[in-house]
């Protein structure tokens, strides 16, 4: 399977936490000079289209394209015939006409930019929205037959209680959607959250809470009927990303767009960062991955899904027997961070919240 990914890298506003790449648009032919290099670049590998199984429209924040910007960043896409083409949405800058050009050119999976319901923490995050919006996106793009969407959540932001969180997870129950994406709050640098931290001005939440959150997250949405199918993913029955299960599985994906990055046969490539450069010409550089970096990346990102990694896969594709190449694992194991079942070595629900003290072993 291969995906493409399309990075937009414009926001009306800059969330406090966001370290994705991404700008406030000077004007809107800032917007179209950008699209018209974007095109090219998608046109550069119209020898893999017929291989594209994902397409992922990602930013930044695609849903404030206007709706010409987007049939013209959709129009470019025509000749691709993806089984799951997803979309990031910011449910201000939706509006239903862009709902319909959605579905007019196959879009058939939304991902909502929510990360909770509570006005405060909202505000306190820079984001804009309203629950009223939420509902009212949600219930136009069923109504229209885009009825797989998926909502982004951030537990642990600073102020945040158990009780919101709940709260936050009882909408999720009430707008009966097929996947959620709940990452903790992580201080990230050049963000406007880190340059209150270094003047002291923000406090992470304490790693108990953060921990109790967690558990929380995961007991409400199981028993919402969601599947925790990856440390940070929940779905419904035949409802898991199958663009982000290609990253998970080290599959090929190209990537397109200011800052984007892909992985074809072994060979990375990354995309210039900075609008100017990226203009005259996307690719910045590429990096052949040796057996090493592979089987690192395999393992890492396999241990991320719950049922882990196939340990007969990895003996087959690398020629290693993992608990003897790594024996620091044995340590893992007894302190219960992870388990061997069925011939997969998988994180245990003590080391789903604690995967990094794991991952470090492979580094
Ligand atoms: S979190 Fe999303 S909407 Fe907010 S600044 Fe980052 S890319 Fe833009």
């Amino acid at each position: 399977m291969k995906g493409l990914y399309i990075h937009i890298p414009f926001c009306e506003h800059i969330c406090h936490y966001c370290d994705f790449v991404k700008r406030v648009p000077k004007n809107q032919e800032m917007i179209d000079t950008y699209l018209q290099a974007l095109r090219r670049e998608i046109e550069s590998y119209r020898a893999h289209f017929h291989t594209i199984e994902t397409i992922y429209i990602g930013g930044g924040t695609p849903s404030m394209l206007s709706t010409a910007q987007l049939e013209y960043l959709l129009e470019g896409l025509k000749d691709i015939h993806p089984i799951e083409m997803t979309i990031e949405v910011n449910p201000e800058s939706y509006h239903p006409d862009k709902g319909l050009v959605f579905k007019k050119f196959g879009i058939n999976r939304i991902s909502l930019g929510v990360q909770t319901f509570d006005q405060t923490l909202l505000k306190y995050l820079n984001r804009k929205h309203t629950n009223q919006q939420v509902y009212d996106v949600v219930d136009h793009l069923k109504s229209i037959g885009i009825d797989r969407i998926s909502i982004d959540l951030i537990y642990a932001i600073p102020g945040q209680t158990i009780e919101l969180l709940k709260e936050d997870l009882i909408h999720i129950k009430n707008l009966d959607i097929t996947h959620v994406s709940c990452y903790s709050l992580i201080l990230e640098e050049k963000t406007y959250f880190y340059h209150q931290y270094l003047r002291g001005k923000f406090e992470s939440m304490d790693e108990d809470t953060e921990a109790t959150m967690y558990q929380i997250v995961m007991d409400e949405l199981k028993s919402q009927g969601f599947t925790h199918y990856e440390i940070s993913n929940y779905a419904k029955q035949g409802h898991v990303s199958l663009h982000n299960l290609i990253y998970w599985t080290l599959g090929d994906y190209i990537g397109v767009g200011l800052g984007a990055h892909g992985f074809i046969r072994g060979i990375r490539t990354y995309n210039h960062h900075s609008l100017p450069k990226y203009l005259i010409e996307p690719m910045e550089r590429n990096e052949i991955q040796d057996h090493n970096m592979l089987l690192q990346d395999e393992l890492i990102f396999g241990l991320r899904k719950i049922e882990g990694v196939n340990l007969s896969e990895i003996r087959e594709k690398y020629g290693i027997d993992v608990m003897m190449k790594y024996p620091q694992l044995k340590e893992k194991m007894e302190i219960g961070l992870i388990e061997i079942q069925e011939d997969h070595l998988k994180l245990t629900e003590k080391g789903i919240f604690l995967g990094n003290q794991v991952f470090m072993v492979f580094i």
